[in-house]
C-alpha cells in the first residue's frame, strides 16, 4: 500500500459489501453497511458529549475546527484518491483534489466567520439583544456526488454553533463519508461528530430519532418530501437542498467562443452529477449555430475515463441508476427526433458506468431531457426567438436551485426575473463559502453558507431588559 491509499485502508471494513470503483468494477473495499438500529446508540453518543462541546467557548470550537481543517489539508491526496476510487470522478480538474481542497475551505471558512451578538434596540423603552443558541444534536444526510464537501458543508457549521453531529453519508459513497468523518476527528473531541452507515431505512431512522433538532439534508426532491414527513412528529428544523433542474439562457449580444468554456464546466462540472450544474441551455435563434459549434470543439476535446489517469477531466457516472437515468432520456430525446451533435452512445460493452460527453441540439421544451433532472453528461440546447418565451420556459419547473444568464453587458434584468436561489452571470455554479446558497421552489429550503448558514443550525434567543 503506498500512501495515499492508506486513508482508505483506514476506514475499509475487513468484510461486509464489496465497494467497486465505477470506472472498472474493481473491487477497492469492504463496508459493514449499518441498520436502523444502529442510529439510537450514535445519537446517544452526540446527545452526551453535546452540552460538553457547548460549553466550549465559540473561541475554542473555532480552534478545533482550525485543526480540523489542517488535517484535511494534511491528508488531502489521501482523502482525494478515497472519493476519486469510489465516486469516480478525476484526481485532477473540477474533481477529487478540488473537492478534498474545498473541503478545508469550507471549514475554515465556518470556523472565521463572525457571528456576534446583536443588539437589536438599546433606548430609553429597554434592551435587546439576539444570541444564537446550539440546537442540540444534527442529523446530517449527505448524497453521493460531492460526498466530503457537501459533509463538510453540514457539518463544520453544525459544531461551530455548539451542536454535535451524527450524519449518514449516502449507501454509494459510503467510504469517501467515513474517510472525511475520520480526519475530522482527529482534532475533534470524541463523540461531536458521530457516522451511521446504510441505506434510506437508516436516514429515516435518524430523522425520526426524537433527539434529533434539526436535519441537513442534500439529495432528491422525492426523499426530501420524505424527509419532511418523518420529521413532522419532532417538529424538528429542516435545510433541505434537493434537486434542481438549473437553466441557463444566453442572450444575443455574446461571443458564441468567450462563453463556450463557461457552459462547458458549468453542465458538465462532475460529469453533470451536481445539483446546481447546467441541466438545459436556452439559445436565441441568431447565434445558435455558433453557440452549439463552441460548445462542441470544447467538449471534444475533454478527456473522459479513468478518475487516477491524470490526464482525464470527466470520469464515469458513480452508479447504474444515474447511468440508466441519462440514457433513457438522451433515447426518450432521439426518439423525438432532437439531433445528437455528440456522443448518445454509450458503449455497454465496456467496464464501468461510462456515459459519453453528450449535446442534444433541435430539441423542444417539452422533451423529457429538457423538463426532467438527467444528472449527467448529456446537455439539451433548446432554440429561442423570444426572450419572454424563454424566460417563460426557465421558469416553468418546479424545481429552481440555480439559473444563469450569459450576456455581454451583464445586464441584471433578466437575473432578476428567474425563480432560482443563485442567478449567476457569465458563469454557472460557482460557490463561495461567504455566499449563502439555498434552493427557490422545491428545490428546497434554508440556505446554507456565510452567517446565514450560521444561523440555520442555531436557535435565535432574545435576551430583553
Ligand atoms: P440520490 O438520488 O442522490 O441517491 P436520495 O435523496 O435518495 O438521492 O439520497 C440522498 C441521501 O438520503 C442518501 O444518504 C440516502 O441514503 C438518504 N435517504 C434515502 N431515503 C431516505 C429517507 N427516507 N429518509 C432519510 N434519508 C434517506
Amino acid at each position: 500500500m503506498g500512501e495515499r491509499e492508506a486513508l482508505l485502508e483506514r476506514v475499509s471494513a475487513d468484510g461486509g459489501t464489496e465497494i467497486k470503483d465505477p470506472a472498472t468494477g474493481e473491487v477497492i473495499g469492504h463496508v459493514e453497511f449499518g441498520t436502523p438500529d444502529d442510529v439510537a446508540a450514535a445519537v446517544e453518543v452526540a446527545a452526551k458529549a453535546q452540552p460538553g462541546w457547548a460549553a466550549l467557548s465559540d473561541a475554542e470550537r473555532c480552534a478545533a475546527l482550525m485543526r480540523a481543517a489542517d488535517a484535511i489539508e494534511a491528508h488531502a491526496e489521501e482523502l482525494a484518491y478515497v472519493v476519486s476510487r469510489e465516486q469516480g470522478k478525476t484526481m485532477n480538474g473540477l474533481g477529487a483534489r478540488y473537492e478534498a481542497a474545498g473541503c478545508a475551505a469550507w471549514v475554515r471558512a465556518a470556523a472565521s466567520t463572525p457571528l456576534p451578538v446583536e443588539v437589536l434596540v438599546d433606548d430609553e423603552s429597554g434592551h435587546s439583544e439576539l444570541h444564537y443558541r446550539p440546537i442540540g444534536v444534527v442529523g446530517a444526510i449527505t448524497p453521493w456526488n460531492w460526498p466530503m464537501i457537501i459533509a463538510s458543508w453540514q457539518i463544520a457549521p453544525a459544531l461551530r454553533m455548539g451542536n454535535t453531529v451524527v450524519n449518514k453519508p449516502s449507501e454509494y459513497t459510503t467510504l469517501s463519508g467515513l474517510a472525511i468523518a475520520a480526519v475530522l476527528n482527529e482534532a475533534l473531541p470524541p463523540g461531536v461528530l458521530n457516522v451511521v452507515t446504510g441505506a434510506g431505512d437508516v436516514g429515516d431512522a435518524l430523522v425520526r430519532d426524537r433527539r434529533i433538532g434539526k436535519v441537513m439534508f442534500t439529495g432528491s426532491v422525492k426523499t426530501g418530501k420524505k424527509v419532511v414527513e418523518a420529521s413532522a412528529g419532532n417538529l424538528s428544523r429542516l435545510t433541505l437542498e434537493l434537486g434542481g433542474n438549473d437553466a441557463g439562457i444566453v442572450l444575443p449580444d455574446v461571443d458564441p467562443q468567450a462563453i463556450a468554456e463557461g457552459l462547458f464546466w458549468g453542465a458538465f462540472i462532475n460529469n453533470g452529477q451536481t445539483c446546481a450544474a447546467l441541466k438545459r441551455l436556452y439559445v436565441p435563434d441568431a447565434i445558435y449555430d455558433q453557440v452549439v459549434d463552441a460548445l462542441a470543439d470544447i467538449t471534444a476535446k475533454i478527456p473522459m475515463g479513468v478518475g487516477l489517469d491524470e490526464n482525464n477531466a470527466l470520469g464515469p457516472l458513480q452508479n447504474q441508476m444515474q447511468w440508466n437515468v441519462v440514457n433513457r432520456l438522451v433515447e426518450d430525446a432521439k426518439a423525438h427526433g432532437a439531433r445528437v451533435v455528440m456522443g448518445g452512445d454509450p458503449d455497454t460493452g465496456a467496464p464501468g458506468y461510462f456515459y459519453p460527453k453528450t449535446l442534444i441540439a433541435d430539441i423542444g421544451n417539452d422533451a423529457a431531457l429538457v423538463q426532467e433532472e438527467q444528472f449527467g453528461p448529456a446537455l439539451p440546447i433548446i432554440r429561442y426567438t423570444d426572450l419572454e418565451q424563454a424566460v417563460e420556459w426557465a421558469n416553468g419547473v418546479d424545481v429552481g436551485l440555480g439559473a444563469s444568464v450569459w450576456s455581454a453587458d451583464q445586464d441584471m434584468t433578466i437575473a432578476a426575473r428567474l425563480e432560482a436561489g443563485t442567478v449567476w452571470i457569465n458563469k454557472h455554479g460557482g460557490i463561495d463559502p461567504r455566499v449563502p446558497f439555498g434552493g427557490a421552489k422545491q428545490s428546497g429550503y434554508g440556505v446554507e453558507f456565510g452567517v446565514e448558514g450560521l444561523k440555520a443550525v442555531s436557535v435565535p434567543q432574545v435576551i430583553s431588559r
